[in-house]
């Protein structure tokens, strides 16, 4: 793997566990020293800089983007992964629930932006990569708060590459597909057979299998890196072609 990272800086926010944890990891490995901002630190991958931080929390946020480059003396990279869940319909999920998941999953890529952009704007090569997901864009059932808060971290993704690019940050978002990280293994654990729902959503996917959270994570480094230098405002899928309606298994 090349070092095309090197001398570079990355924040990762829900980079304790999953997707965030293998995109840690992945940037690390491609020369970057990497910061692990997560609500609970304690998987922060070795080699990282790992700080409590909680995305819904405006202070607590300021506060870790400047341990961030008080101690590792800069900032190039910006991965907005932290988030959470929702199931349900309109008509089951409560206001409160929905400010919740809102503050976290669109307010949190929103509050670590504003403190970082101040230190991105002085790097000669600033990126920000937003973990979306298929939710975004497929229209999936029983998720409309979930769906919500993605489809605004995309729109989000779009008006940010346009506001920055003169600044020479480029913004772009991943949109993966069903991964297997611990938040599917907790969803899992609620079924009755665990064995039998995850065969069974296995093969709803196209691909017939599971996202690996290092697809995800080389997508994101992909973003990240000097090679995406005229990439900004997309949205890379990594859903084995479940965004596809002609490819979704009938
Ligand atoms: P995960 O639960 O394994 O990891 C999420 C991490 O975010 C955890 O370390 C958690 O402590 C942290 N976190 C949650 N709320 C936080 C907060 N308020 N402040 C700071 N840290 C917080 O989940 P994952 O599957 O790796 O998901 C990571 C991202 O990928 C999420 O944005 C999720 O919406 C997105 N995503 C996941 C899937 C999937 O199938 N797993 C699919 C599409 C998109």
């Amino acid at each position: 793997m090349s070092a095309d990272l090197d001398g570079l800086v990355a924040v990762v926010t829900g980079g304790a566990s999953g997707i965030g944890a293998a995109v840690a990891t992945t940037l690390q490995r491609r020369g970057a020293r990497v910061a692990v901002l997560d609500r609970d630190p304690a998987g922060a991958p070795a080699g990282t800089l790992a700080v409590r931080a909680d995305v819904s929390d405006d202070a607590s946020v300021r506060d870790a983007v400047a341990t961030v480059v008080r101690e590792l003396g800069r900032l190039d990279i910006l991965v907005n992964n932290a988030g959470v869940g929702a199931q349900g319909t309109v008509a089951d999920n409560p206001d409160d629930e929905w400010r919740r998941v809102l503050d976290v999953n669109v307010l949190g890529a929103v509050r670590v932006s504003r403190a970082a952009l101040p230190h991105l704007r002085r790097s000669p090569s600033a990126a920000i990569v937003n973990t979306g997901s298929i939710a975004a864009t497929a229209g999936l059932p029983q998720r409309a708060l979930y769906s919500a808060s993605k489809g605004a971290v995309l729109a989000l993704t779009r008006a940010m590459a346009a506001d920055h690019l003169p600044e020479g940050v480029r913004v772009n978002c991943v949109n993966p597909g069903t991964a297997d990280t611990p938040w599917i293994g907790r969803l899992l654990a609620h079924a009755d057979d665990p064995a039998a729902e995850r065969a069974a959503l296995e093969a709803r996917q196209p691909h017939g299998r599971l996202v690996d959270p290092q697809e995800v994570a080389d997508a994101v480094a992909y973003l990240a890196s000097p090679a995406a230098g005229s990439t900004t405002g997309t949205a890379l899928a990594v859903d084995g072609g479940m965004n596809d309606l002609r490819l979704r298994p009938r």
